[in-house]
């Protein structure tokens, strides 16, 4: 039975496929055969960044599919194209506009790292993304696995992927036990998937392994039944696929607590804040925040110079982070015109019309809570 590459020295992969006869993988070329069988008749082929499938297209899918679901992705995917179709559009656009065409989809400093990239890319690889794994991965916010989506699914070269949906194909089919994200589980991942990576079709086998992820080897209630690799499968043949992969250790989420500060003027206009560009919604427009309630509002009087006394607080909302829960209270005040037409710093705060915010790059906690001034605002004043 053909055995992966191991690592020399990597006592982890000797023990389990050497000293243990069992588990037995699946063959390779049954593996692949099985999987572009598969993909033939039913693997998806109408994607929209499966049309025209140039490098510059595939990388945008593959950061907007990190963290982020196929249907959801499909109309910013459009958008963006529509907006940016190419890589020199992209680097020669404000940061504003891409952070714009990114609200909503989370995770901004991918947005951040696309648009740096794209001027990388524009000025010391004259336009055009790099053709090996390493000069992708020199790129802000491109890893190994992206680098490979890249490559093969762009470029028809051979070259494994290890995102979150092979990862969970992989490890039931070979029933590797474990947390992907410890370095030993990761490190055999990588194997297997370079081990079955064939040299040709590199470019269906990749679109096909992401497919099965997403479509029947799903996290729960993996449809086994109508799945290629059912004979092989070893979480299959043990019943009990969902213990694959492991789970990360569970943690308690630290809790944040602070204020926003909706002030809005005698137009209903409301006063946005740009976020400075690294860290939390980096570069993107936000309520003015604080952790105490009076010293913000006194900061805010001070800057507009009309006096802002905080007499409450609207409902709170919650947004989880993937390190910490923030818990946001609203503080909803009004200015006067004089204060309204005060002089803010250029560029670092704006008077916005809240039916106009799609217009803007703004976090979803903040157009929820600004979804909920209509309801909340009326009867509080300063
Ligand atoms: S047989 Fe089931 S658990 Fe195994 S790879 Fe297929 S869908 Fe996943």
């Amino acid at each position: 039975m053909a055995k992966p590459a191991i690592p020399a020295g990597d006592n982890y992969l000797a023990n389990r496929y050497h000293a243990d006869p069992m588990p037995k993988p699946m063959d390779k070329q049954q593996f692949q055969k099985a999987v572009l069988d598969w993909f033939q008749d039913h693997g998806r082929k109408d994607l929209p960044w499966q049309q025209q499938p140039t490098p510059y297209r595939v990388w945008i899918s593959e950061i907007m599919l990190q963290q982020t679901q196929v249907n959801t992705v499909i109309p910013y995917y459009q958008r963006f194209m529509q907006r940016f179709p190419d890589i020199a559009t992209l680097a020669g656009a404000p940061l504003d506009d891409v952070l714009h065409h990114w609200s909503g989809l989370g995770y901004y400093a991918r947005a951040r790292n696309l648009h740096r990239t794209a001027h990388v890319v524009m000025t010391d690889h004259q336009g055009k993304l790099p053709g090996t794994v390493d000069g992708l991965c020199a790129l802000p916010g491109i890893g190994r696995s992206t680098a490979g989506a890249i490559l093969s699914l762009a470029m028809g070269q051979s070259q494994p992927i290890l995102d979150g949906n092979v990862k969970r194909v992989l490890s039931r089919c070979l029933a590797i036990a474990g947390w992907p994200g410890q370095t030993p589980v990761h490190n055999e991942l990588w194997s297997w998937a370079e081990h079955y990576t064939p040299t040709q079709q590199a470019q269906a086998y990749t679109q096909a392994m992401m497919d099965l992820g997403a479509t029947l080897c799903t996290r729960s209630r993996p449809q086994c039944h109508a799945c290629p690799l059912v004979d092989g499968c070893l979480a299959h043949r043990q019943g009990n696929p969902s213990a694959y992969p492991g789970k990360a250790p569970r943690k308690k989420l630290p809790e944040r607590a602070v204020f926003m500060l909706v002030l809005t003027n005698p137009d209903n206009e409301i006063l946005l804040e740009k976020r400075p560009a690294t860290g939390i919604w980096g570069g993107l427009w936000s309520l003015p925040e604080g952790e105490e309630a009076q010293v913000l509002a006194e900061n805010w009087g001070r800057k507009l110079g009309q006096a802002l006394t905080v007499n409450g607080t609207g409902t709170p909302i919650r947004h989880t982070f993937s390190h910490f829960h923030l818990d946001i209270s609203p503080l909803y005040l009004r200015v006067r015109p004089e204060a309204a037409a005060a002089v803010m710093e250029p560029g670092g705060a704006v008077w916005y019309k809240t039916d106009l915010c799609d217009q803007l790059g703004l976090p979803a906690p903040i157009k929820r809570l600004l979804g909920q001034l209509a309801n909340e605002s009326e009867g509080v004043r300063p």
